[in-house]
């Protein structure tokens, strides 16, 4: 009955489905309906059933920075894959909806000579994502090339200036916020040419290739960066590379990931993260702070 309605306002609906075929950590329980809108009508449509049903809605894009629990989700996961409009507006300026791969949107500003997003080079996110975490690398992060972003609140469309987003190190406005749901995004770009886009890109590519290629399923990095010494480096110096509870590892080519090297769970992932908070803890006197985000069963 639910599914019925779910599927007559979103046809790309499915039920049923395990969150580890929707996260790159690629673990996660079943979750009870996932949905793929393909307009900001239908989105809008799903959001207001759900509210008027007391159904419960997470919203993903590549499912990159999420730890989802075993215990799956019981309501609606909204997956912005289907919103894909990328436009030029000139001058630099490009609008692109939430659900744009940053490869997509990489490759768009490469071939229309715009520089900005290349320290984004392999990073598996998509546009709303990349908002919600303040994803950066390289020294550079969406929040230098973000002008506004339009979002979705209380079925009530709404342009929201840089100025009113609060970025900060891996964080937004968004970043803790279950009913905002980004829609688009507007960005700022430096007119450059094509040639120069392309080298930067190939540089930053050889560079990640060289310290991140950790060969399986991760979340990227899992504690934020602190103050002074990156969570990497302390974890490495508490012996911590390789370290293993389950099928979850830290990752022996860089530390500051954890590995999913078969079928790890959730509670693996969980238990190891406290493994490695208590060492850093004894032997620097620092709290890591997570960066990825618990996706927890209702
Ligand atoms: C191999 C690897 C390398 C990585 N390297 C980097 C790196 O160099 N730098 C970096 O910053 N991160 C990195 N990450 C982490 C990750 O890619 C980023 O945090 C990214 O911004 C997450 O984007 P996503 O689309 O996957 O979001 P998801 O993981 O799907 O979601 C992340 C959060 O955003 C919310 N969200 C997603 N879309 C929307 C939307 N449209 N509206 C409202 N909320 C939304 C979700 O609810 C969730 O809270 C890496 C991850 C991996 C697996």
């Amino acid at each position: 009955m639910v599914y019925d309605e779910i599927k007559a306002i979103c046809p790309h609906s499915l039920q049923d489905i395990f969150l580890k075929s929707l996260t790159t950590f690629k673990i996660g329980g079943k979750a009870k309906y996932v949905c793929y809108p393909q307009s900001v009508e239908e989105l809008k449509n799903l959001i207001q059933y759900c509210n008027q049903n007391k159904i419960q809605f997470y919203v993903i894009g590549a499912g990159s920075n999420i730890l989802a629990d075993d215990s799956g989700f019981n309501g609606v996961i909204i997956c912005t894959k289907r919103l894909k409009q990328i436009e030029n507006l000139g001058g630099g300026k490009v609008k692109a909806q939430a659900g744009v791969t940053l490869a997509e949107l990489l490759q768009f500003t490469k071939n229309n000579g715009l520089s900005g997003l290349e320290w984004a080079t392999s990073i598996p996110a998509t546009v709303g994502g990349a908002v919600v975490m303040n994803a950066g690398a390289f020294g550079g992060q969406i929040s230098d090339i973000c002008e506004s972003v339009t979002i979705l609140m209380d079925n009530k469309i709404v342009v929201l200036q840089k100025s009113k987003l609060f970025f900060n190190y891996r964080h937004s406005v968004f970043t803790n916020c279950k009913i905002c749901v980004i829609i688009d995004v507007l960005f700022s770009f430096n007119i450059s040419n094509v040639e120069k886009v392309t080298f930067n890109i190939r540089e930053n590519m050889l560079k990640r290739a060289k310290t991140q290629s950790v060969g399986f399923a991760s979340a990227g990095s899992v504690f934020k960066k602190t103050d002074d010494l990156a969570p990497a480096f302390m974890i490495e110096q508490c012996g911590l590379k390789g370290l293993r509870v389950g099928d979850a590892m830290v990752s022996p080519i860089h530390s500051g990931y954890i590995v999913n090297v078969a079928k790890a769970t959730s509670e693996q992932v969980l238990a190891l993260i406290d493994k490695v908070k208590i060492a850093v803890k004894d032997k620097f006197n620092k709290d890591l702070q997570l960066e990825i985000i618990l996706l927890k069963g209702e």
